[in-house]
């Protein structure tokens, strides 16, 4: 269940693809916080050299996958949490809150991403949703995202947390 920037399913067909060309594409991507990158120099850099300083919800070499959601789900919630305290928060000049402050465009972008993985996964059936589930433990596993900073181990995921958002 893998999603581009807008949400649109891709790799439909991926049960069809051969061992080797899973390999392949593994090679020419790398971990980013909220799903994978295929930038090429960001790949060679081991996912520390973002070009637009990991602006990934706008890039088009951006992918993510059902076993992310609870992450999209954190950085709605921040970006929300963010804009609430900026909006309240009257020691700035207005230059610097503007720039600190998330865009719409970017707050549209995560919540209509996060939309569409909700609505795939609500279509499952109980005994695919399980084996999603399962699936995805296995695949956070021990995941972790390097960005230049402390290696965070990723917390287990709620597929089906409560929809506040
Ligand atoms: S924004 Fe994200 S997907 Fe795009 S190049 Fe940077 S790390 Fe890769």
């Amino acid at each position: 269940m893998q999603f581009d920037r807008h949400g649109n399913r891709i790799w439909r067909q991926a049960q069809a693809l051969l061992d080797t060309e899973h390999a392949r594409r593994a090679i020419g991507e790398v971990q980013v916080p909220y799903g994978l990158c295929t930038e090429p120099s960001n790949v060679a850099a081991g996912g520390g050299d973002c070009p637009v300083h990991f602006r990934c919800v706008g890039c088009g070499h951006f992918r993510t996958d059902i076993s992310y959601l609870p992450d999209l789900e954190a950085y709605l919630a921040d970006l929300l949490r963010n804009r609430e305290r900026l909006a309240a928060f009257v020691d700035a000049d207005a230059w610097a809150k503007s720039e600190a402050v998330p865009s719409d465009e970017e707050i549209a972008r995560v919540r209509r991403l996060v939309q569409r993985l909700r609505t795939d996964l609500d279509e499952l059936t109980d005994e695919d949703r399980a084996q999603v589930q399962e699936a995805v433990v296995l695949d956070r596993r021990g995941r972790t995202v390097s960005l230049g900073m402390p290696r965070i181990p990723q917390p287990r995921p709620d597929l089906r947390p409560s929809r506040t958002a």
